[in-house]
């Protein structure tokens, strides 16, 4: 689950790890009385979406009245976000951060992330901050400063002391650094984030440093020890079926290719989505419809599917082992019947009562082809979708 820039620089604050001050607001006459109410001279006005990229879209601008606070505010209420995450159809706004400026002399980037291989908190900084981290350590990996904490040892000064001192912090600052990387993994461990980013983190004109952007993911399988994440959570920034699908307990993540896939086990999914790469063909989605599936929950699937009008075809591969494979087979037919299946349908079952379940399709008006193993399934689904793409 992702946060808001807003909401992660709340969480950083009780951290204390230093942040600017800010208001949000919903709509842009809001947003001119937070400028107001935070003084000054001149504002940052920050459209609120789970993106990296705004400052390149439009969604970052430095405003020198409340006025201008007011327009600028009503410009990003008014349209989603496109920026080179989100894809075309970008993100929708419907928050903006008002802040205090700040005169930036050095831009940093930081962050701390679980690193798979060593399984450990690894933290990443770099000089090269404000810009797209990956193009740094594919161009100029030497600029990028990594450590590991030791889980028993926990984070040490020395490594702390260390990252600063290659990042060219002066000693005052090399000390603010160690104070905002402890504040970080504890964040990291009681949070239970699976990453934090900083980018950029600043070093102001007058040696402060200061966390002007956010990122935070928080890891969802925690999610039933924080009672308070439901409160945080913006459907508006998620993918619409990968939300529904969550609904109905199905696993489901939206992919790029043109074949809708469905599977039950995580595994077997994998699988039958590198199987269908292999042919040739691009998967539509990922969709564990899980061990203990139903005729209602395969309806549900298949509507799922549906819903993405990028499918043209679609691959059931099936492993009966608690589930029935005839159940299956009936809640493709219930699903034929209440939404209609306008494209081919592959299907692959195995196991248990999987004869039945074939003899139910066959003997339906179902435009079905059945397969007896995964390759030929895999091969003739990629087929009828129109072959390689
Ligand atoms: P992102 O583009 O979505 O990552 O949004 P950021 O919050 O990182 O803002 C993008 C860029 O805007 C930063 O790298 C800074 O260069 C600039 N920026 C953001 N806030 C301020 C500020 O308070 N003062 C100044 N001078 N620049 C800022
Ligand atoms: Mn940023």
């Amino acid at each position: 689950m992702n946060l808001h820039e807003y909401q992660a620089k709340r969480l950083f604050a009780g951290y204390r790890i230093p942040v600017p001050l800010g208001i949000t607001a919903d709509t842009a006459e809001q947003a001119r009385k937070a400028a107001q109410e935070l003084g000054g001279q001149r504002w940052m006005v920050k459209a609120q979406a789970h993106t990296g990229g705004r400052g390149k879209a439009g969604g970052v601008v430095l405003a020198d009245t409340p006025a201008q606070v007011q327009q600028a505010a009503g410009q990003m209420l008014s349209a989603p976000i496109v920026t080179r995450q989100t894809g075309p159809a970008g993100l929708p706004v419907s928050c903006v951060l008002i802040e205090e400026p700040c005169a930036i002399a050095t831009e940093l980037y930081l962050s701390v992330l679980i690193d798979r291989e060593t399984q450990r908190i690894l933290l990443m900084a770099s000089q090269a901050g404000g810009m797209n981290i990956e193009e740094v350590a594919a161009a100029t990996p030497e600029q990028i400063f990594t450590l590991t904490v030791d889980p028993s040892a926990g984070l040490q000064p020395y490594q702390c002391r260390r990252l600063g001192f290659a990042l060219g912090l002066t000693g005052t600052q090399v000390r603010s650094l160690q104070k905002i990387l402890f504040s970080l993994v504890e964040l990291v461990q009681s949070e239970d984030a699976s990453l934090v980013e900083i980018n950029p983190l600043i070093v102001t004109e007058t040696g402060d440093l200061l966390a002007l952007d956010a990122k935070i993911n928080l890891d969802s399988n925690a999610a039933y020890r924080h009672k308070d994440w439901q409160t945080m959570r913006d459907i508006s920034q998620e993918d619409a079926r990968e939300a529904r699908a969550a609904e109905h307990d199905l696993n489901y993540i939206t992919l790029d290719g043109n074949i809708g896939c469905m599977v039950n086990g995580a595994g077997l999914a994998m699988a039958t989505l590198d199987l269908v790469r292999l042919q040739g063909g691009a998967p539509a989605n990922f969709l564990d419809v899980g061990g203990g599936t139903t005729a209602e929950r395969v309806a549900e699937a298949f509507k799922l599917i549906l819903s993405d009008d990028k499918v043209v075809a679609i691959l059931v591969n099936i492993f009966g082992g608690i589930v029935r494979c005839d159940l299956i087979a009936d809640g493709i037919l219930s699903a034929a019947q209440q939404v209609g299946i306008p494209v081919p349908v592959v299907v692959r079952l195995a196991g248990t009562r999987a004869t039945e379940g074939l003899a139910r399709l066959a003997a339906s008006d179902l435009q079905v082809t059945t397969a007896a193993d995964l390759t030929e399934a895999a091969r003739q689904v990629v087929a009828v979708a129109g072959g390689k793409v």
